[in-house]
């Protein structure tokens, strides 16, 4: 059996490409696996579960008819996912982080974002938005005012991408040591850093490996677990 791991979409109604290739994909691949994992910016922006847009319906209900077990993690762009979303979609929302068992061991999942460390601005940032309070205040806002708050906030990040050290952009490698170590496990999958790779490492004496998930633009990724091989493939996104 192959259970499917995808991350940073950042489906927006902007890019008809990303979402056909979507479409695409639950209806070939995923529906015929054990299980798909969504670890993180599924969507670019959700202003929360109580906006209805045809955009955020089109999307709710093609996860409403994958007919195997989903689960969901926020990344730093979708973390107001909330219980509704997850009642239509039939979606199991995951903590960050959260080990589940794949072929009889143990795997860290995380978006990743907590893990870039480097980046004090993005950590300050991230504080805040994860915070409760600031969570339930900004839910009571109307949708255009939360629109305008996204869009200030993705200008804001932007140009700090831009500007900020490629090397702080990544995840830091101690962290992911500590991460691994503290929850026992020598498998990792994460998303958010957009550098698909399989990195084979060392812990403890043990061999180790992290795997980052790739966003999908010009190219679609997915990791896929079956027969106790994790493959990371990707494929071309045909533009509409
Ligand atoms: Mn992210």
């Amino acid at each position: 059996m192959t259970t499917l791991f995808i991350s940073d979409l950042h489906l927006d109604q902007t890019r008809p490409d990303i979402t056909s290739a979507l479409l695409e994909f639950l209806d070939s691949r995923a529906k015929h696996a054990e299980a798909l994992y969504i670890l993180g910016d599924f969507f670019e922006v959700w202003l929360g579960d109580d906006h209805s847009s045809d955009f955020n319906e089109q999307i709710t209900m093609a996860l409403q008819e994958l007919p195997v077990p989903l689960f969901l993690m926020h990344g730093n762009r979708d973390f107001l996912l909330g219980q509704r979303f997850c009642e239509l979609t039939g979606a199991t929302l995951l903590e960050d982080p959260s080990v589940i068992e794949l072929n009889g061991e143990p795997v860290l999942l995380m978006h990743g974002d907590s893990l870039c460390t480097g980046d004090e601005q993005y950590m300050q940032v991230r504080k805040l938005l994860r915070d409760e309070n600031f969570q339930r205040d900004f839910l009571t806002k109307s949708i255009p005012e939360r629109q305008a708050f996204a869009d200030s906030a993705r200008s804001q990040s932007k140009e700090h991408t831009r500007e900020a050290a490629s090397d702080i952009m990544d995840v830091t490698a101690s962290e992911v040591v500590l991460a691994m170590r503290e929850h026992g496990v020598t498998t990792f999958i994460h998303g958010h850093t957009h550098r698909p790779q399989i990195h084979n490492l060392e812990i403890d004496g043990l061999p180790a490996r992290r795997i980052v998930l790739g966003d999908w633009d010009r190219k679609g990724w997915f990791l896929e677990s079956s027969q106790q091989q994790l493959r990371l493939h990707s494929f071309d996104i045909t533009p509409t």
